[in-house]
């Protein structure tokens, strides 16, 4: 990279004013992405999550997997290591570094690319059996155009069967009861507390906080489940079903995830 990484994330003067799709690069700074596999603790997230995504992806014939929102690496790692053809995909240089960096570790060479998913198709080619955007990642868009545009981006890379995996928070839940995080599904590091500081119609923000005191934010916004399930019907993916925390059944009120599954054909 030629550029320095930024060390500190800044909100301004009014951090709840920051509703901005643009934003999430100057909020996954290198403190933050250096401490996201603590948070998200490798071995107790693949055990929590189990193969529900490679059982679902093998089920359904998958062999190419775009994974839109790498991160660090998790869920690239896992596909690899399961047998799919993986490429790894981020807006993020910080994210993406250390994929390469967590799946070098792991003995593989990932295959990255630096790319926004509103323009999607400039910087990544080929077509795919599926695409995966895991983590709570979409929530970053604030715009409904920009929602709208990147359905738009993944479904073009789809083959004419191809499926979308994409996951959210359980936003209805936190916006119509409060936050209640009993279940441990993504977040599992032991010492890391994940909770919101401020949450309306238009913006949930996240405090995580570390055991050596540092702390960090995430503005998201909060996408009430049906509401994606109809901008991806929009969009034209043909079935959707959701699940919740990694089981079919779920009360609204449940899960912490909502996990949707989207069919072209
Ligand atoms: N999928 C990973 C996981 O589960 O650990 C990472 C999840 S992290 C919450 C969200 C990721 O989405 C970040 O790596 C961020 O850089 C990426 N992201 C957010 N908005 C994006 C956009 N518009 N285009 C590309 N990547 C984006």
């Amino acid at each position: 990279m030629t550029t320095k990484a930024r060390e500190q994330q800044s909100f301004g003067e009014n951090p709840v004013d920051v509703r901005e799709t643009d934003h999430y690069t100057d909020e996954y700074v290198k403190g933050f992405v250096d401490k996201w596999d603590e948070l998200i603790d490798w071995d107790s997230r693949a055990k929590s999550e189990g193969t529900f995504f490679i059982d679902k992806l093998r089920e359904l014939g998958v062999k190419k997997v775009l994974d839109v929102a790498a991160g660090t690496g998790f869920h690239s790692v896992r596909l690899l290591e399961a047998g799919f053809e993986v490429v790894s995909a981020d807006g993020s240089p910080q994210m993406l570094y250390k994929a390469f960096e967590n799946a070098r570790r792991r003995g593989h060479v990932l295959r990255t690319v630096q790319a926004d998913w509103r323009w999607l198709n400039r910087d990544v080619h080929g077509e795919y059996d599926a695409i995966i955007c895991l983590g709570n990642s979409f929530t970053h868009l604030f715009a409904e155009h920009d929602r709208r545009k990147a359905l738009a981006e993944f479904y073009a890379m789809l083959k004419h069967d191809g499926v979308l995996m994409l996951d959210q928070r359980n936003y209805d839940g936190i916006l119509d009861n409060g936050y209640d995080s009993k279940h441990q599904y993504y977040y599992c590091g032991d010492n890391v507390s994940v909770a919101p500081v401020h949450v309306d119609e238009g913006l949930a923000r996240f405090r995580y906080q570390f055991p050596d005191e540092s702390e960090y934010f995430l503005n998201m916004f909060p996408l009430r489940k049906d509401y994606t399930r109809k901008l991806m019907k929009d969009v034209g993916f043909q079935q959707i079903d959701t699940f919740g925390d990694f089981q079919q059944t779920y009360k609204d009120q449940d899960p912490d995830f909502y996990i949707h599954v989207a069919s072209k054909a």
